[in-house]
């Protein structure tokens, strides 16, 4: 009898703008995994006005975590489903170390988890999103300076409208870095404790880091 191989799940850690959406969009593409944004799934529940939404806009809105109580139960389901057997990355999840341990009581050792930590200095962070638009309809991202697109305002790949993010203001940005250092980048020391956690550089070009982390998944 044929053993399935074990689901590969991709943890991309980093701060906001380190460029997790971008790798997680280029390596769904090349490696066909399902690309699980806790954020983007937060925003279609405030698109929906589902009462989970309209919780967590509060957070959002201010640059602080959603509580556990909504994000957890969320992402697991998404986990589950069966398009998410073969691998998976996961841009955003875990942001604390509460929420790592209860990835693995989830997953059980059932999965080959691989933890990438993307590395950028706070000044590239901030310029990063407040020059960051992405499409509404398709979510291709763009940089205004330095990867806009052909026609302002307009995706390349579909024509959708493009639009900075709501919590991609000065304000935010700063808090949700403090966030970060104080609530996410305990998990690099926790990874380091717990599996192998491999640290990139991503200030090169997108393809240069995706080929780099392409080097970390067994084939
Ligand atoms: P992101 O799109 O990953 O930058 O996330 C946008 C916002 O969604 C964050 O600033 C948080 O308010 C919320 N969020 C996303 N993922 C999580 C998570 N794993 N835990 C708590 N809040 C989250």
């Amino acid at each position: 009898m044929t053993k399935c191989p074990p689901t590969i799940a991709l943890i991309l850690i980093g701060a906001p703008g380190s460029g997790k959406g971008t790798q997680a969009k280029l390596l769904q593409e090349r490696l066909g995994f399902i690309h699980i944004s806790t954020g983007d799934l937060l925003r279609e529940h405030i698109k929906c006005d589902s009462s989970l939404g309209r919780q967590a806009k509060i957070y959002m809105d201010k640059g602080h975590l959603v509580p556990d109580s909504l994000v957890l139960g969320m992402l697991f389901e998404r986990i589950a489903k069966p398009d998410c057997a073969s691998g998976y990355i996961l841009d955003g999840f875990p942001r604390t170390i509460a929420q790592a341990e209860a990835l693995e009581t989830f997953l059980r050792d059932k999965t080959v988890l691989i933890v990438v930590n993307l590395h950028l200095k706070d000044e590239q962070l901030i310029e990063r999103l407040l020059h960051r638009v992405s499409c509404e309809r398709c979510g291709t991202p763009y940089h205004l300076l330095y990867a806009p697109p052909r026609v302002q305002g307009v995706c390349d790949r579909c024509q959708g409208a493009l639009k900075p993010r709501s919590d991609d203001n000065e304000v935010t940005v700063r808090e949700r870095l403090c966030v970060y250092r104080a609530q996410t980048a305990p998990l690099v020391a926790f990874y380091e404790a717990h599996e192998s956690i491999h640290t990139i550089d991503c200030s090169a070009d997108p393809s240069a880091v995706m080929a780099q982390i392409l080097a970390l998944i067994p084939t």
